[in-house]
């Protein structure tokens, strides 16, 4: 039983050529793999952190095994401390791995769920065993099999799913927990899948209600437009396009003053999306920086400077 081309080509995230799904038929259970990943994107986005944990653990020994060639037979711990064997023979030397959390960490956790189940208690050690290295060990995996940066491979998401990895080890922003980083994933993909969640009528008239949002007559969202309000009055401030979304200007970001009004530079405390009602509250401001950078341009630190009288000497 083999399958046609169109019939692998089910990808939610991932954006992969033709000659790239071939390439992975070519070698099971990759395109597996790569849906099993998709699926752990999930099931995070809906809060399910410890099963998320399980599904990402069946992706990398997908990923292992179509490394081998060998079934997958065995989804017990030595299945995966085997796949482990394998992904160091994959992983290329110079790809970097976090230490913290260990694989010993993961491995228990998977096996903790998948026997006895879970309660909210482990939320927080899921998220991270998984943000923290079962999505860097998938990535390594990625690139040492196929030369495929991972993050690279999903567009806009990537970028935000890469900063999320990353900020849950950098020590200077070690006050960002996996879950709360997480929250931000969490937003893009209900965001972006709103329409399998959602009926068109629901989603037409929440959009038509926020292209008029703080300027219809028509009492809407009352809450969000005090909201919106409240936000406009706080200085200094500007408007980006959202990292989440992407709607033109519709990014509100509080700058720091010191920032702007000693070194004339844009640095985001704190955004919110009046679009997509993401919110970025200032312990998340490392990923709002990042995800804003390609927004944050000369043209519009010196208009911004000029707005607030920076600089005019
Ligand atoms: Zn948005």
């Amino acid at each position: 039983m083999s399958k046609t081309k169109i019939d692998y080509a089910r990808f939610i995230f991932f954006i992969f050529d033709q000659a790239t799904i071939d390439l992975f038929a070519s070698k099971a259970p990759t395109i597996s793999a790569f849906q099993s990943f998709e699926t752990f994107l999930l099931l995070s986005a809906l809060g399910r952190h410890p099963q998320a944990l399980v599904t990402l653990c069946s992706a990398i020994e997908s990923a292992s095994a179509a490394s081998t060639g060998r079934k997958i037979t065995d989804s017990s711990e030595g299945g995966l401390a085997r796949a482990w064997e394998v992904l160091n023979e994959v992983i290329p030397r110079d790809f970097h791995l976090p230490t913290n959390p260990t694989r010993k960490q993961l491995r228990e956790k998977r096996n903790d769920v998948t026997h006895f189940g879970f309660s909210n208690k482990d939320d927080h050690d899921c998220a991270f065993y998984s943000l923290g290295l079962g999505v860097p060990l998938f990535a390594g995996w990625a690139m040492g099999q196929y030369g495929i940066n991972l993050y690279e491979s999903c567009g806009n998401f990537g970028r935000l799913l890469k900063t999320t990895v990353e900020v849950i080890h950098d020590s200077k922003t070690n006050r960002i927990t996996a879950l709360d980083a997480s929250s931000i994933l969490r937003r893009w993909i209900t965001f972006h899948l709103r329409e399998s969640f959602m009926a068109d009528w629901e989603i037409e008239v929440l959009d038509a209600d926020r292209s008029t949002f703080g300027t219809s007559p028509v009492s809407g969202i009352e809450i969000r437009e005090q909201q919106l309000k409240n936000l406009q009055d706080t200085e200094p401030h500007a408007l980006i396009d959202c990292p989440i979304c992407d709607e033109f200007d519709s990014m509100f970001i509080a700058l720091n003053e010191k920032a702007l009004f000693e070194d004339k530079k844009l640095l985001p405390d704190f955004g919110q999306c009046k679009h997509c009602d993401v919110i970025f509250p200032p312990k998340l401001s490392p990923i709002l920086r990042e995800l804003c950078k390609p927004s944050l341009t000369a043209e519009l630190t010196i208009s911004t400077c000029k707005g607030y009288g920076v600089g005019a000497d």
